[in-house]
């Protein structure tokens, strides 16, 4: 099996399974049109409802996509367990509560699918994003980001992302990124561990 199949290169799916149990608190920093998020709810909804996804995206025609798909792909029990907000991903400490830990931080950066490309990710607040996403991750959690170079911006919201995370204490995080070598302009994943 091609390691981009496995990895799944728009949705790490078998390396979220990998840490995600059901039950877990996980955050989707990018919800855009939710398939990420229902991704993730599918991974921690359990009978006592204890798991839950916090849901971010600036547009609010973002969040509405992802409500209709949840609407569409799960009981409303399990809707339940989904908090979706309208505010930047870097403001996510100011409504997750603080004894939440994540075991999952995922965003997928760029434009909403369909939407307006010029509403896009920012390196600014995507590292401020990353530094919250560090605060809010357990032991043993995984920050995940999905990293478009082929729009304007793109390029170098992934280098201070790869600088970023190559800065990053080994003793603490291992730090780590898949880029397709004969597609330049592949999205490339990094993946952040916290040990
Ligand atoms: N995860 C989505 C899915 O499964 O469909 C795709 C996400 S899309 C590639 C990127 C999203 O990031 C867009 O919907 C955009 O509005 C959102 N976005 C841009 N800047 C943001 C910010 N500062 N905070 C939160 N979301 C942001």
């Amino acid at each position: 099996m091609p390691w981009v199949t496995f990895l799944g290169i728009t949705r790490p799916l078998r390396v979220w399974k990998y840490v995600v149990r059901s039950g877990d608190t996980v955050i989707d920093a990018t919800c855009g049109n939710g398939n990420d998020t229902l991704a993730m709810l599918r991974m921690v909804a359990d009978d006592s409802a204890s798991g839950c996804v916090y849901g971010f995206d600036i547009q609010q025609q973002a969040l509405r996509n992802t409500s209709l798909l949840l609407d569409d792909s799960v009981t409303p029990e399990e809707k339940q367990m989904v908090k979706l907000y309208a505010i930047c991903h870097s403001r996510m400490e100011d409504v997750v509560p603080v004894d939440k830990l994540a075991r999952l931080v995922a965003f997928n950066l760029g434009y909403l699918p369909g939407g307006e490309k010029s509403i896009i990710t920012r390196p600014e607040t995507t590292i401020l994003a990353l530094k919250a996403a560090q605060r809010k991750l357990a032991i043993g959690g995984l920050i995940s980001a999905i990293v478009y170079v082929g729009h304007p911006g793109g390029r170098e919201e992934y280098a201070a992302i790869e600088d970023f995370a190559s800065q990053l204490h080994a003793d603490e995080w291992k730090c780590c990124k898949f880029q397709t070598l004969n597609r330049p302009a592949a999205p490339i994943v990094i993946f952040i561990f916290r040990k």
